[in-house]
């Protein structure tokens, strides 16, 4: 059985734009600079703990590329976090940016540790001494962090603070945008928080308008209730689709006429999970997959959508809100059962986008209206989605493969302008 991380997640990141590169017909230099990352960053550094006692952490920073601009994505803290996972993350940013058409490169970061053990003042402490580890290899014009699995804007705060102390007096006001998905209050973007959940919402819109779907008549199963799955649920819910099972990390729940979202948002701030929120049935991790719906949103970690949990599933359309959710023998089923998938770069893409937003904003230290934010990242994202599905009429092609040519067209385009240095 295809369980996480028997296979490299870096290889099959590579496989998927090798394909389109062989159908758009790339030459071998480029693909070669975009098997690698450019940069790979370990440091290990030390924390005090609560008790006094003292505590070695591993951290990662992958840039892949920042041939179309600084390079960009987020830092997670989970206790799988390793230079393969982190390597194949940072690689898709490159791709989500050049997709979407915002100029930032593409970068991943981590801790390995599982934060739900350690106090907030710990958290605090990991964040500030890894920030400190990384020193002049993070920079507002150079690599920017932001949010991803187990960190949240208070990190992303404490991260800011760090590397503005670590600055001289003269730039320690410029360097906000060293990192996005910061508070508002400490200069992040209004919308930020749900950008990406709502991004995946346009995916779905946008699915429905390419085949007349009306989305109140959709049943939706999502895996992942934190800030990508939570928000997402939130806002297609108030759209009129039934979310009819969600899975965490602490249980899988459903009912059939649909979940109250904003309660179970509540009860998973409360408790952690939605394990044990009332009016709800229990189902097994396995009926997350089996049971049918319409539209299945993997928004939780890498390689959970195996090839025997595909052919157990009865949906139609799968939106890829996490990274790297679906393995190669899962698309493949898919593919014969012609069950669509929206790739991951595409699906979650409004995520970097409003990032891209914040990091403007701190630039000009002019913040913009919600209004603003949203008009923009919508005509980006229909935008991305009208040239993927164009992309593919004219190749005849995978959504995946045809997100990845658009990307590499760009890439590409730019690796010939530019040469390679000296
Ligand atoms: P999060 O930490 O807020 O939430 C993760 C969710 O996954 C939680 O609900 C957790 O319970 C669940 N989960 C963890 N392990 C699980 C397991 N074994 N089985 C079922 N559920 C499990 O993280 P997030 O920011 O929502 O990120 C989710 C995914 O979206 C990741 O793949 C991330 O890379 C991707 N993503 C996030 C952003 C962002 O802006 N946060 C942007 C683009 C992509």
């Amino acid at each position: 059985m295809d369980a996480p991380r028997q296979r490299s997640l870096h290889q099959t990141a590579v496989e998927q734009f090798q394909r389109a590169a062989d159908l758009i017909g790339v030459a071998e230099p480029t693909r070669t600079i975009l098997a690698h990352p450019k940069n790979e960053v370990i440091v290990n550094f030390p924390v005090e703990l609560d008790d006094g006692s003292w505590e070695m952490f591993r951290g990662y920073r992958i840039q892949h590329s920042n041939i179309l601009g600084p390079f960009k994505g987020g830092i997670r803290f989970h206790p799988d976090v390793d230079l393969d996972e982190v390597t194949a993350l940072a690689g898709w940013m490159t791709f989500k940016c050049a997709l979407v058409g915002i100029p930032l490169g593409g970068a991943k970061g981590g801790v390995t540790i599982d934060p739900s053990a350690y106090s907030s003042a710990e958290l605090q402490r990991v964040v500030r001494r890894f920030t400190h580890a990384l020193g002049s290899n993070i920079g507002p014009e150079h690599d920017i962090p932001a949010p991803d699995v187990g960190t949240n804007s208070q990190m992303m705060d404490w991260l800011m603070d760090t590397y503005a102390n670590m600055s001289g007096p003269n730039n320690r006001q410029m360097v906000k945008g060293v990192v996005t998905g910061k508070s508002l209050a400490t200069g992040g973007s209004v919308g930020r928080e749900e950008a990406t959940g709502r991004g995946v919402l346009y995916a779905l819109r946008h699915w429905c308008g390419e085949t007349g779907e009306r989305l109140d008549s959709l049943g939706v199963s999502v895996q992942g209730f934190g800030n990508v799955g939570s928000h997402f649920s939130r806002l297609a819910a108030q759209e009129g689709c039934r979310i009819q099972v969600v899975g965490d990390h602490t249980g899988t729940i459903g009912a059939e006429k649909g979940l109250d979202v904003e309660s179970l948002s509540t009860w998973v701030r409360e408790h952690g999970g939605v394990a044990g929120f009332p009016d709800a049935d229990v189902l097994s991790t396995e009926e997350l997959f089996s049971t049918p719906a319409d539209v299945f949103v993997p928004a939780a970690l890498e390689n959970q959508v195996t090839g025997p949990r595909a052919t157990a599933m009865d949906c139609r359309l799968i939106i890829e809100a996490a990274n790297g959710p679906t393995t190669p023998e899962a698309e493949a089923i898919f593919a014969e059962q012609g069950v669509e998938i929206i790739p991951d770069i595409l699906a979650n893409a409004g995520g970097v986008v409003v990032s891209y937003f914040e990091w403007l904003q701190n630039k000009s230290a002019r913040y913009w209206t919600e209004e603003d934010v949203d008009d923009r990242l919508r005509k980006i994202l229909w935008e991305a989605h009208d040239n993927v599905v164009a992309r593919r009429a004219e190749l005849r092609c995978s959504r995946r493969e045809a997100a990845y040519a658009v990307a590499l067209d760009r890439l590409v385009e730019v690796y010939e302008l530019r040469g390679i240095f000296p």
